[in-house]
């Protein structure tokens, strides 16, 4: 029976990613459970990927700081955009910071293709569990058994189960006596206490926001949803929120008493937000939308809330929603330079099995291809 080099489970963003930065004189097999690899990447980012950003680092990642420092310096944001040029794709910029695939995810889906092709994949190829027995791995698959020197765990998080996704990085990693933290949903939707459900009444509005939670401040939009709330800013907000309150502030770079003094108009007419919101907002922080000048001692106090409005979130939409997960293996079970686990030699596992998650913006994918491509060059020097 063949025994490969290096077997990588999971033909998904760093699967492929590894795959093609491993020396082309191993023998390698993608093992996929799909019938097509990279099923998330083709829908990321509405079908347009945003691959990284402009500004990458270490803190716009929860997880072990000085592992995500190496596996960024071991292959930057500037090394994935080189890769991606070398084979002719050009991200767009959105927002001035977020890079995108001009037309497709297929861009890049193409270019993973074709620079992994070299390597044995076997789609339709479920993974159930591995062993190590004299030092070879073997791993039992629904299309029968595999062997390898070195095995990749590249299995993802649980989200999106209907795309392939599974917690069977985390089963595997336990069977071998590794550390976890069970995923959770994050960079997902909030739901709401009936409290807040104002803001559910304004289903569709959205606005710039800064909402701070755990010490982190997101600035972005936010978006009224009719199960509760959604858009960049409450999801990164996700990514930090455990338990407990979080605070939005609906005016970031303005200043609420700056506005009203010496103004005769009436409060909702001035904020700069769409009347529906502006008035739902006055009502939730208890103020009457009345003329400025008429506003009470008692009404100035509430006016503050404006600029940090306090409130707990019920919970999130879960894992059918959640872009990624929080969660993975442990980074202390790693050699943090390589990936490699301390406990079992020969075995690695990157991307988002991975106790690390990016917040939203193209940090997830940049995690999984330097992840990925920090462990690939490790296994080539061995
Ligand atoms: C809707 C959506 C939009 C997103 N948009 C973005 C974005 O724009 N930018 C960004 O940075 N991130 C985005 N993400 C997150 C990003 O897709 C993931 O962080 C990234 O794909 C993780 O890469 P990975 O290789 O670790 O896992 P995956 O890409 O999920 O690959 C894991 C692979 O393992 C396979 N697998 C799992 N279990 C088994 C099994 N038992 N047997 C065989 N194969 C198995 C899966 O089928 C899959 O192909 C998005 C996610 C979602 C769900």
């Amino acid at each position: 029976m063949k025994i490969y080099d290096v077997i990588i489970l999971g033909g998904g963003a760093s699967g492929l990613m590894c795959a093609a930065h491993l020396k082309k004189s191993l023998s390698v097999a993608v093992v996929e459970g799909s019938p097509k690899v990279a099923k998330k990447l083709k829908i990321s980012g509405g079908g347009k990927c945003n691959v990284t950003n402009v500004t990458v680092n270490v803190d716009k990642f929860d997880g072990d700081e000085e592992l995500v420092a190496n596996a960024l310096k071991s292959y930057s944001k500037e090394d994935l955009l080189s890769f991606l040029e070398r084979n002719h794709v050009k991200p767009v910029l959105r927002k001035e910071r977020y890079y995108f695939c001009k037309d497709s995810s297929d861009e890049i889906i193409n270019i993973l293709k074709k620079e992994s092709k070299w390597a044995t994949t076997l789609l339709n190829t479920e993974i159930s569990s591995v062993e190590k027995k004299d030092e070879i791995f073997e791993i039992q698959t629904s299309n029968g058994l595999l062997k390898a020197k070195k095995v990749v765990v590249a299995t993802g998080g649980k989200s999106f189960a209907n795309l392939g996704a599974s917690d069977i990085g985390l089963k595997i990693a336990k069977s071998f006596g590794l550390e976890v933290k069970e995923f959770t949903p994050a960079l997902v939707g909030m739901t709401l206490q009936p409290q807040e459900f104002w803001m559910k009444e304004l289903s569709g509005l959205s606005c710039y926001v800064h909402i701070k939670v755990d010490g982190k401040v997101l600035h972005e939009e936010m978006l009224f949803a009719h199960k509760g709330i959604s858009g960049p800013a409450v999801l990164s907000a996700s990514l930090y929120w455990k338990k407990g309150s979080m605070s939005i502030d609906f005016l970031p770079n303005k200043n609420i008493f700056d506005l009203i003094k010496g103004n005769k108009k009436n409060l909702s007419s001035i904020l700069g937000l769409p009347k529906r919101l502006s008035k739902a907002i006055l009502d939730a922080v208890g103020i009457t939308d009345v003329a400025c000048q008429k506003l009470t001692q008692e009404d100035k106090q509430n006016l503050q809330k404006i600029h940090n409005y306090e409130f707990a979130p019920a919970g999130n939409f879960g894992f059918t929603k959640a872009e990624v997960c929080r969660g993975g293996v442990l980074s202390q079970e790693f050699d943090k330079k390589t990936l490699q686990s301390l406990k079992i030699n020969g075995l690695y596992f990157v991307g988002e099995v991975v106790d690390v998650t990016g917040e939203l913006g193209g940090y997830n994918f940049q995690w999984a291809f330097s992840s990925a491509v920090m462990s690939a060059k490790n296994i080539n020097k061995n």
